[in-house]
């Protein structure tokens, strides 16, 4: 193949950070997805109409000269119980869903809460008001590279109390949560990120210490990674692409108690396509990238185009003041 031809993709995942840095990262990530869902994680965290209005605006502003037709959708944090009134105001703001960190598991989760029950009385008003419930689903005291199968249990629950939400287990590590996310009924989905379906747990501690390949959840073993390729080239609509690209400044990575988040924005389609082309299923990649989550979500399908041709691009040591993946060596794919 020399080119391919696809639709401008979205990413249901995507942390866009805040202040200057955020004008770079939005416009990266503006030239690579015609939308985005951005996280909100930031310090403070985003939880009011207003905040979220002012987030957005920051966002197109940043991005208005490069991709005028970016769209940015929201979410708020659930770090306390919301009204319906205070709901419907963030739905006007953009939110589409709502995300729930446990308390600790990742950045600036320090608010986050520690038995996700005592949200139960909102999470049943996102079910009335037909938000989606997107969750960071991983257990926090347990061991690392258990904590996401521990947290099943609150899935399988969530999913059996409100049949009629629809939930997002975020970022699927291992082939229990792919398992569980497949068992499940239709309004349970999950996406899945770049640097799931390529690294375990030996891209990160198995020969040197690769701070930039460190991320929550934590890539694991082989066959954990088998299972989140498989169900990602399945073609079966519950999984999809959010590549939590999740940029921190270089220093924040090289350095004692380093930051979690594999800044993935700059490189993912193209490694996508290899990805899917090595797999033998580049006809799925189209609905992966740009179809079955917009569907999850209730969305248009994307109508603009984007083409990439079979060239090699050299990645750049540092994009946006950040390492990104594959930073300094060279890919299969390169925007026309
Ligand atoms: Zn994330």
């Amino acid at each position: 193949m020399k080119q391919i031809t696809i639709p401008l993709p979205d990413d249901f995942h995507i942390h866009l950070r805040q202040g200057d840095a955020l004008r770079e990262y939005a416009k990266t990530a503006s030239l690579q997805f015609g939308r985005v869902l951005a996280m909100p994680n930031t310090v403070p965290p985003l939880t009011t109409p207003e905040q979220l209005k002012k987030y957005r605006e920051e966002i197109l502003d940043a991005t208005s000269a490069t991709a005028p037709h970016f769209e940015v959708y929201l979410t708020f944090k659930l770090n306390k119980n919301y009204s319906e009134n205070e709901l419907t105001e963030l739905r006007k703001q953009g939110a589409i869903a709502a995300k729930y960190y446990p308390f600790g598991v990742t950045t600036n989760s320090q608010d986050g809460i520690k038995n996700i029950e005592d949200l139960y009385p909102t999470i049943s008003l996102l079910e009335k008001l037909n938000f989606v419930l997107c969750l960071h689903g991983e257990e926090p005291n347990a061991f690392c590279l258990d904590r996401e199968k521990e947290f099943l249990k609150h899935l399988s629950k969530l999913a059996k109390e409100f049949p009629n939400l629809r939930i997002v287990l975020e970022h699927i590590s291992s082939a229990e949560a792919a398992e569980a996310v497949l068992n499940l009924p239709a309004t349970v989905a999950a996406t899945i990120t770049v640097h799931h379906l390529i690294l375990t747990l030996d891209d990160i501690i198995g020969d040197s210490l690769m701070p930039h390949h460190f991320c929550k959840p934590l890539p694991k073993f082989p066959k954990d990674r088998d299972a989140v390729r498989a169900v990602a080239f399945s073609g079966n609509p519950k999984f999809f692409l959010g590549t939590d690209s999740a940029p921190h400044t270089k220093e924040k990575k090289e350095c004692c108690c380093g930051a979690a988040g594999v800044y993935s924005a700059p490189v993912a389609i193209p490694i996508l396509i290899t990805e899917f082309e090595n797999a033998g299923k580049l006809e799925l990649l189209e609905n992966f990238v740009a179809g079955f989550g917009a569907d999850f979500y209730g969305l248009p399908r994307q109508t603009k185009k984007i083409t990439y041709i079979k060239e090699n691009q050299k990645i750049p040591e540092t994009v946006d003041g950040s390492v990104p993946l594959y930073a300094g060596t060279e890919i299969l794919y390169s925007p026309l």
